[in-house]
């Protein structure tokens, strides 16, 4: 039998003769990416889906009072990176629904924005993949010294 590779491990398995578009291997990682990936697609495209997943985390969230507040607290590093996806979510977003609305200036490239030397890229960043379907990675960068100057 041919193997597939798997759309989350890319490791190969033989896809089932029964699902014929099988596309995730059965490791419980890949089970769960592929139900992931599926509920996005639902959230998405299913108005009444994403209607009635708000009003059961809403509900959730009420009869569980500070649970969220609690998990922020205890894990700070994935607070911090939903903050920054969520930054990223909010600027994507269009200001107004207006078709003919203005381009916000601040997203258009500028030809002499490489000329501008006071931004120095030192410190502590998150590298968020834009495409891929991978965790954000905190990255720390540092100043060296460049002896052929
Ligand atoms: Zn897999």
């Amino acid at each position: 039998m041919e193997l597939i590779p798997c759309c989350h491990c890319g490791d190969l398995f033989p896809p089932s003769p029964r699902h014929k578009s099988q596309d995730y291997c059965m490791k419980p990682k890949c089970r769960r990416a592929k139900k992931a990936a599926w509920k996005r697609h639902k959230m998405r495209t299913d108005p009444d889906y994403k209607f009635n997943q708000r009003m059961s985390n809403k509900k959730w969230a009420e009869a569980n009072p500070g649970y969220w507040k609690g998990y922020r607290k205890k894990n700070p590093e994935k607070a911090e990176r939903n903050r920054i996806l969520q930054t990223i979510r909010n600027r994507r977003r269009p200001k107004n629904k207006d078709v003919n609305a203005k381009v916000d200036a601040s997203l258009i490239a500028k030809v002499d924005a490489s000329k501008s030397s006071n931004f120095k890229v030192v410190g502590q960043f998150w590298l968020v993949p834009v495409i891929a379907k991978v965790d954000a990675l905190k990255v720390n960068i540092h100043e060296i010294s460049t002896p052929y100057h």
